[in-house]
């Protein structure tokens, strides 16, 4: 058994009293909505929470894929809960948020991948949060991504995220069933559908790239017109997930979000804590909407 890295100091987890933390996790129980936040315990909980921010977890907690990264359980989901739009819509409108994250598990079982129920949120919390701004961080919809993005296309986001995660080289044993160029084709033609929207694509480090792969994989996503890019820290989240194999310094994350701008990025977080929705209102703000 490999001996797990020592935790370099830059990575804590921050906690936070503030008092809107422990009502955001209250209003969240009481409308029984899952958020990466929790699932995934995130070390920005204290942050985000404190500050009234959350990703939601839409189309249930099973995921149809198994990659060993992450601690999502997989099994066979259930069909989607009709109310559940609604649920978060309400959810958003009484935590008053101005910023929201919607993502899902990866639903192979739907036709569509579930791009109908992202659409039907997006909905939901427009009508009864005008004001809200929402972000989608979507799954691949590997095999109907022509139908998933007819549809998102169609109720669109504030801001389109798809997460590479890692460079194309780990692919196979990081994220089986998924696919570089198809992910990196989706977010191309979301953009072709819907040019004023931004996208976005986030990256972890510590799998096993090399600092030159990343730099290739940041080309790519800007060969492929993605404007927003998040760079963190791999965690392992549990003994059985893929073990950490480098830690990478403050310094490093600083110099890859100036590479990031000379690239022509519209804005990247780059940072050891840095998560996909890690500040995304303000990524969204520094972007131009
Ligand atoms: Fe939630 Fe994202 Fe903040 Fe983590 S960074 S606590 S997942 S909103
Ligand atoms: Fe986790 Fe997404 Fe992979 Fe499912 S597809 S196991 S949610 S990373």
């Amino acid at each position: 058994v490999a001996v797990p890295l020592p935790k370099p100091d830059w990575i804590r987890v921050r906690l936070s009293q503030a008092e809107n933390f422990h009502t955001v996790k209250r209003v969240l129980r009481e409308a029984k909505l899952h958020t990466v936040c929790e699932e995934a315990s995130c070390p920005n909980i204290g942050e985000c929470f404190g500050k009234g921010t959350a990703t939601f977890m839409v189309l249930g907690a099973l995921c149809t894929r198994r990659c060993p990264f992450c601690d999502v359980a997989h099994g066979r989901p259930q069909p989607p809960d009709p109310l559940e739009p609604q649920h978060l819509a309400d959810t958003v409108a009484r935590l008053g948020l101005n910023y929201v994250v919607v993502t899902s598990v990866d639903r192979d079982d739907l036709r569509d991948g579930g791009a109908a129920h992202f659409a039907e949120c997006i909905g939901a919390i427009r009508r009864q949060s005008p004001a809200t701004r929402v972000e989608v961080l979507t799954p691949d919809f590997r095999g109907r991504a022509t139908l998933a993005l007819d549809i998102l296309a169609a109720s669109p986001p504030d801001v389109m995220n798809h997460n590479l995660e890692t460079v194309p080289r780990l692919y196979r044993q990081a994220r089986p069933g998924a696919d570089y160029g198809h992910s990196l084709r989706l977010l191309q033609s979301f953009k072709q559908r819907c040019p004023y929207v931004p996208t976005k694509s986030g990256l972890m480090l510590g799998l096993g790239e090399t600092d030159e792969e990343v730099l290739e994989v940041m080309h790519d996503l800007r060969l492929h017109g993605v404007d927003m890019l998040t760079v963190g820290q791999y965690l392992q989240p549990r003994p059985g997930n893929l073990s950490v194999q480098r830690y990478v310094a403050p310094e490093q994350f600083d110099r890859l979000a100036a590479q990031a701008r000379a690239m022509g990025f519209a804005h990247a977080v780059c940072g050891p804590l840095v998560r996909s929705s890690y500040h995304a209102d303000r990524q969204a703000h520094a972007a131009g909407i």
